[in-house]
């Protein structure tokens, strides 16, 4: 079962992967060499690596990056940070883990190739105030693990660079971390398989689509897992005698007042939902938007940043209604888990909706060694996008708050999932269980 989930999850979570079909088509279509390098199905060839690795070293990856990317922005997204030895290493999740020296070389590859720009940074540039320059580009994180205090904050101050960090309020003190991400671990570990999952699916949600088979149900019951009331999980769980082990160790989630030192260190606070429920899926979008906006702006409040107004999308998943529920909540930048580089107009972004870049350990740091060719093929060749200024009645509500904070407002939740989401990532296709 585990190598259903490993052969599965090589697909589903290469999201900066040379491998990317976003990439290969960005590369295809724009007849860039350097996304060819890499095929979908095919492992890579000792030879397609050592060229890739000259390439890199003669600096012609850097230059075709000064040249291609010098009007956009790019957004990296990571997870976790730990240091080799940390007990949490025992259950973390590999793709969205990376070691400390490994981040290390990230901050100096980024250092080398970008002007790493803030999140008020990048607020200037949707008003239209400061421009970004070229080649910008932002570190963010998911979740709110403690160890982004513990070991990316050092690394951060090292280096002088700010990051974002988008956190669930709900999960803020916890010292287990989401009960969907432990079932994940189980179910990637092979301690838990399919036929457990498909059971617990049905005692959750009430599903009978989908047999011992289907290779979605770990990600239906992630994406939609985290809002149900604990009992009713306890009670599903014991029923099926699944025993999720679930470990504490060291506290995994950041506390109130280590957001309140990661805030007084420059590392700007955001919004990830109140149940890092998926939106499309929540049953109440509107906290969901709301509820991390008042939480984490009291904490934060003494630290020099006034309110909560950048979101990452829980999963990445989002719909048009959603975008427009974020924005009337007071929201001014939403970053999705697109695979995309945003396309600058003399330094101003068009849209707030703004792609990223999933970081995964695997592809860049291969038997834990860095590899600066791997990241920059992924992070240089991503598909760019301009995105159009949002249609006529989010420019008109941009006009009226002037992008700036509005009183958030009781909405309907919105739980149309099946209809007009556009930027949803199903299933096997592409689903990231963390972001
Ligand atoms: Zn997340």
């Amino acid at each position: 079962m585990s190598s259903k989930l490993s052969s599965m999850s090589s697909t589903n979570l290469s999201f900066i992967s040379l491998e990317s079909g976003d990439t290969a088509a960005q590369a295809k279509s724009t007849g860039a060499g350097f996304g060819a390098l890499g095929t979908r199905s095919a492992p890579m060839s000792i030879v397609r690596e050592a060229a890739r690795r000259l390439i890199y070293r003669m600096g012609v990856l850097s230059l075709y990056h000064r040249v291609r990317n010098r009007r956009t922005l790019t957004v990296v997204a990571f997870h976790r940070i730990l240091r080799r030895g940390d007990p949490r290493w025992e259950t973390a999740l590999p793709p969205w883990t990376l070691f400390e020296d490994t981040f290390d070389d990230c901050l100096e590859f980024f250092k080398r190739h970008y002007k790493v720009a803030t999140l008020d940074d990048v607020k200037a540039s949707i008003k239209a105030t400061r421009p970004l320059p070229s080649r910008s580009l932002l570190v963010t994180f998911d979740d709110g693990f403690a160890d982004n205090l513990n070991y990316a904050l050092p690394l951060l101050r090292k280096h002088r660079l700010s990051a974002t960090i988008f956190i669930s309020s709900n999960v803020v003190g916890c010292e287990e971390r989401l009960w969907t991400e432990d079932l994940l671990w189980a179910f990637t570990t092979g301690q838990i398989g399919q036929r457990e999952l498909c059971g617990l699916n049905t005692l959750l949600f009430g599903d009978k689509a989908g047999g011992p088979d289907d290779p979605n149900l770990i990600w239906n019951i992630v994406r939609r897992g985290p809002e149900l009331d604990q009992a009713q999980v306890h009670a599903a769980l014991s029923k099926l005698q699944i025993d999720l082990h679930r470990i504490v160790l060291q506290r995994q989630m950041l506390t109130h007042d280590e957001i309140a030192e990661l805030a007084a260190n420059a590392i700007s606070i955001g919004a990830h939902g109140k149940t890092h429920t998926a939106l499309p899926f929540a049953s109440d979008v509107a906290a969901e938007l709301s509820s991390p906006r008042a939480a984490l702006a009291d904490i934060v409040a003494a630290h020099g940043q006034h309110s909560i107004d950048a979101l990452s999308f829980l999963h990445g998943a989002y719909t048009p209604n959603i975008v427009e529920q974020a924005l009337a909540a007071g929201y001014t930048l939403l970053f999705t888990s697109e695979t995309e580089l945003s396309v600058l107009k003399n330094g101003f972004l068009s849209n707030p909706v703004i792609g990223r870049l999933d970081v995964d350990d695997r592809r860049i740091a291969p038997a834990g060694k860095f590899r600066p060719d791997v990241l920059a093929t992924s992070l240089f060749t991503a598909a760019r996008r301009a995105r159009p200024a949002p249609h006529r009645a989010l420019r008109d509500h941009d006009r009226r708050i002037g992008l700036r904070e509005v009183p958030i407002a009781p909405q309907t939740g919105d739980q149309g999932v099946g209809g007009r989401t556009v930027c949803y990532r199903s299933g096997a296709e592409s689903i990231d269980a963390t972001t």
